[in-house]
């Protein structure tokens, strides 16, 4: 095997530039219309943004779609897999693995994040998704301060908690434990900036039975006013910080004008969210969910559910480009008006994807209680301790796996201490599964597999360098593709009386 961090690996010598297959086909990520679109109106974003305020957009901001325009690109460098059954080899492009917006690399890291959680974090238990969402006039602010934003989450699942807690008292259990993880979401479905929680708490408590046993109490189902309850505590916890959020912190600056933008354009009703009733509540601005639980058996919904929290914005299937130019999105809930296609300028779409980008090293994933990664109950509560793991990364079908959890019919009565064995259960794997089994459980048995013959992909020779990928390519008879931004195009009164650019020789990294 090659040394770390190298930049070229072969398995055996010459495999990187064998003949490949006559009539092979790369992969062509430049084909998409979020890639052709990021191309296309890139400049343009930029000096919009560096015309209205003086310094333009932030770093982090920039990179991001750059990156993302080099992202499965064969010239920055690839993978070469061959088939172990008919020997068809393919090259996969590197991936940018960013977090903003690329389509790719959110997915597989959707996939990975909830399988983990799934296989490792979350305790067998059934579970109940929260989901609040923040008050329209304070979404801005909040997307642009972490420290606030963490604040409301942190008091979020304290509401949560304290509701929990006050069941388990009504069980008769004093010193319970409550443990659940919560996802920021930073968009809706119409891409706007709108940072929410979606929390997926068991409807459970813990409780300690001495020498390291575990119980767990399954709660009663929350009604409506038990959900009245949580919200009313959140909105009385937050309003003192939330009424320091509200005095200008300073002048707008170009990506806070994108958001502001943003929200001029819809009217300020909270179009996706659900009616009150059925277990949600609205309040001072706030909205809280509850209405979705899954059983305790139903680990392949809990995964699935994560996997929505954790989804990239823009899903590259149901994003379409007309033959007049403007993007196409079909919404996967129809608007309150019946609608079920978003119509969008290019522009726009940018805009609202710059609005999206995190700012770097800021989670998306929070662990709360038990689930915390100092907590002392987290290696007897999650289904696997890590401290056990091995590096098998051969992971059992779920069926295999099923808790023997009985459903019971009566709520009332407390359950300690029969699920001990249960939390132990699973299959040990490394933390990250890989690849193949990865696609594997996302997509079905079709991608990670020969696509000719079904049969398992060896990974044969690797190049990380954009130089010598460019060259290898070149030897291969396939012509690499290099992304090109097209010119920033001038504002659309001027644009009447010049032509419309097209694609100009501007490099990528002009000083990268
Ligand atoms: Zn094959
Ligand atoms: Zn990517």
């Amino acid at each position: 095997m090659a040394a770390r961090g190298a930049t070229f690996f072969e398995r055996r010598e010459g495999a990187a530039r064998a003949p490949l297959a006559s009539g092979y086909l790369p992969r062509r990520p430049e084909k998409t219309v979020l890639h052709q679109v990021v191309c296309e109106h890139l400049a343009t974003l930029l000096s919009e943004s560096r015309q209205e305020d003086g310094g333009g957009l932030p770093g982090f901001v920039e990179r991001e779609f750059r990156r993302y325009l080099t992202c499965g690109s064969l010239a920055q460098g690839f993978v070469r897999v061959r088939c172990g059954r008919c020997g068809e080899e393919t090259l996969v492009g590197l991936s940018c693995k960013r977090r903003g917006f690329c389509p790719s690399c959110i997915g597989r890291k959707m996939a990975d994040t909830a399988a983990h959680l799934v296989d490792r974090v979350l305790p067998w238990a059934p579970y109940r998704q929260w989901v609040v969402s923040l008050p329209f006039r304070l979404r801005l602010r909040l997307a642009r301060s972490e420290e606030f934003l963490g604040a409301v989450r942190r008091l979020f699942m304290a509401a949560v908690k304290a509701w929990q807690r006050r069941q388990a008292r009504a069980l008769g259990f004093k010193e319970a434990r409550t443990g659940a993880v919560c996802f920021t979401q930073r968009f809706d479905s119409l891409l706007r900036t709108n940072p929410h929680f979606h929390a997926m708490v068991p409807d459970a408590v813990f409780v300690e039975e001495g020498e390291g046993r575990v119980g767990l109490v399954v709660l009663p189902k929350p009604r409506q006013e038990d959900v009245e309850w949580v919200a009313a505590r959140l909105v009385r916890s937050a309003q003192p910080l939330l009424a320091k959020l509200e005095p200008e912190d300073g002048p707008p600056d170009a990506l806070d004008r994108l958001r502001l933008a943003q929200l001029d354009l819809l009217p300020p009703s909270p179009v996706q969210e659900a009616p009150p009733g059925r277990l949600t509540v609205r309040l001072a601005g706030f909205s809280l969910q509850a209405a979705t639980h899954l059983h305790g058996n139903d680990r392949a919904g809990l995964e699935a559910l994560c996997r929505y929290a954790l989804r990239p914005p823009v899903p590259l299937s149901r994003l379409s480009q007309r033959p007049d130019g403007k993007l196409e999105l079909r919404l996967k809930r129809p608007l309150p008006g019946g609608k079920t296609r978003l119509t969008l300028e290019p522009m726009t779409l940018m805009r609202r994807l710059a609005g999206l980008v995190p700012r770097p090293r800021v989670h998306q994933l929070h662990y709360f209680g038990v689930l915390a990664s100092h907590a002392g109950l987290r290696p007897s509560v999650t289904p696997h301790s890590s401290r056990k793991a091995s590096g098998v990364c051969r992971r059992e079908p779920l069926a295999q796996r099923k808790l023997p959890l009985v459903q019971r019919p009566a709520w009332s009565e407390p359950r300690v201490g029969e699920l001990e064995p249960l939390l132990k259960a699973p299959s040990p794997r490394a933390r990250t599964l890989d690849w193949r089994t990865l696609l594997a459980r996302t997509f079905g048995d079709q991608i990670h597999t020969c696509r000719k013959c079904g049969g398992p992909l060896e990974v044969v020779a690797y190049v990380t360098e954009p130089e010598k990928a460019v060259q290898l390519l070149e030897e291969l008879g396939i012509t690499p593709y290099q992304p090109r931004l097209a010119r920033a195009r001038a504002p659309p009164q001027q644009q009447l009386f010049e032509p419309s650019p097209g694609f100009a020789a501007d490099p990528l990294y002009p000083d990268d």
